[in-house]
């Protein structure tokens, strides 16, 4: 679900991934925190920079303002405390308030992939431990660590989609998307399947082999600069996904121009945005003039996004150090990227 101007996702969560973003906003607010230690001096990138913004959480989604819902991220603890003390009451479901990571897109393509041969954490049954460690034998995720979940591609013609059987996705109503459901993911099998559908969603653009080029190159450095985080904090992700995003809309690329940041500001940029103008088209900052334009331009063209946080926990939780499993899928999905770029 989106609110009205599709500044923020919100989803229904259970305790656990509502405990790891509130974790999360604790940490990124504490100097000592698990996240920074040590890491930030070597430039690497703390956790919370990978993950989308939290602005809280809330137990239902009616009759909420935006502001109401900013205000709540000031007290994100305060609902899960309510059910904690009231252990007898039937909770209502919990929703948690994240920035919409396509905010500021056009035309955005998405990937989701699901990270890490091991699927099921010591909470599952025996009967879903048992299903989930057939589901990763039988497909990449137990063979290269990670698995294509599904892709939301805008439509470039039906030609460019061979690889997708009639079952494996639907256009929308206006047949601008494309929905690639999770069974063509589950169907692959070589890396050189996977590779095939990477170099599809990196082309799946009328910009030309440059932006291609381009966005392989960013999400490589990503991956590596995510790996560099992960080696650096105490977590364990089962079942958490990155989500690659990228925009194909021709005007807001060339706007843009190719270069672009490994991490983006956009929360930061479209809040400005909202709270300083509603409808100028210019605005006046420090004295000078400055083009509305000019600042949605700062608004990224692609992204990496860790997600789905449902089996994670992090820092003084877990027993575990580092997670090797998600780390592994990162390494492998890294060398797909590498070869896609050898190959240009
Ligand atoms: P689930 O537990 O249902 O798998 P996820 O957190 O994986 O929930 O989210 C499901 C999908 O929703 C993702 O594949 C992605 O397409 C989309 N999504 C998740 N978080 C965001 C976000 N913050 N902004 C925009 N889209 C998101
Ligand atoms: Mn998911």
């Amino acid at each position: 679900m989106t609110d009205e101007g599709e500044s923020l996702f919100i989803k229904p969560v259970l305790k656990q991934e509502l405990d790891f973003y509130n974790t999360i906003k604790k940490e990124t607010s504490n100097e000592n925190s698990l996240l920074k230690s040590n890491a930030e001096n070597r430039g690497v990138l703390p956790l919370n920079e990978w993950i989308p913004k939290y602005i809280g959480s809330m137990s239902k989604t009616s009759n909420v303002s935006k502001e109401d819902l900013e205000k709540m991220g000031e007290l994100a603890n305060a609902p899960m405390q309510l059910n904690n003390e009231n252990k007898n009451c039937i909770s209502e479901p919990q929703y948690i308030v994240l920035e919409n990571l396509l905010n500021g897109y056009k035309t955005p393509n998405v990937m989701d992939i699901k990270l890490g041969r091991i699927l099921y954490d010591d909470s599952a049954s025996i009967d879903k431990k048992n299903r989930l460690i057939k589901v990763s034998s039988e497909t990449t995720s137990g063979s290269l660590g990670f698995r294509i979940c599904g892709m939301k591609l805008a439509n470039q013609g039906e030609s460019n989609y061979n690889l997708f059987r009639s079952s494996e996705f639907c256009y929308n109503n206006t047949n601008t998307y494309i929905s690639v459901n999770k069974t063509f993911g589950r169907r692959l099998k070589t890396p050189v399947e996977i590779r095939d559908s990477l170099n599809l969603f990196f082309s799946n653009h009328l910009m030309g082999e440059a932006y291609t080029t381009n966005l392989l190159k960013m999400f490589n450095k990503r991956i590596e600069a995510l790996i560099d985080t992960l080696e650096n904090t105490k977590s364990k992700f089962i079942s958490s996904s990155i989500l690659l995003i990228f925009e194909s809309n021709i005007d807001r690329i060339k706007q843009h121009g190719l270069d672009d940041e490994l991490i983006d500001s956009d929360y930061d940029i479209i809040s400005y945005l909202e709270e300083s103008c509603d409808v100028d088209q210019a605005m006046e900052i420090e004295g000078e003039m400055i083009d509305i334009e000019d600042i949605k331009g700062g608004i990224s063209l692609s992204k990496l996004k860790l997600v789905d946080f449902s089996h994670a926990v992090i820092g003084k939780n877990t027993n575990t150090g580092v997670d090797s499993n998600t780390i592994d899928g990162l390494k492998s999905l890294n060398d797909v990227l590498l070869q896609l770029i050898k190959a240009i």
